[in-house]
């Protein structure tokens, strides 16, 4: 059986550019159950405050839950990505 050591790599994280990130919004007012409507997903958080103001305006409800959601990728050190790449070498 052989251990596997892994060292601590200084990965720096870097918002994926290729990925669309995602925004919405759900209201959440209401005393004993939550309202629940949804404002759906979308790319920038324009529409979704509009669909808030909208939504304010025609209930009076004032409390929402959001959520946004991007993807991240790992980029290594310069040094170690040229051995990643294998470029000659073994690690
Ligand atoms: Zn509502």
């Amino acid at each position: 059986m052989t251990r596997r050591v892994f060292r601590y790599v200084p990965f720096t994280i870097e918002q994926d550019r290729t990925a669309e990130p995602e925004y919405e919004a759900r209201c959440v007012s209401g005393d004993e159950t939550e309202c629940g409507a949804q404002s759906g997903t979308y790319r920038h958080p324009g529409p979704v405050e509009e669909w808030q103001r909208r939504h304010a305006q025609e209930t009076r409800h004032l409390r929402y839950r959001r959520n946004f959601g991007d993807y991240a990728v790992m980029r290594p050190p310069a040094e170690l990505a040229a051995l990643l790449s294998g470029s000659g070498g073994t690690v």
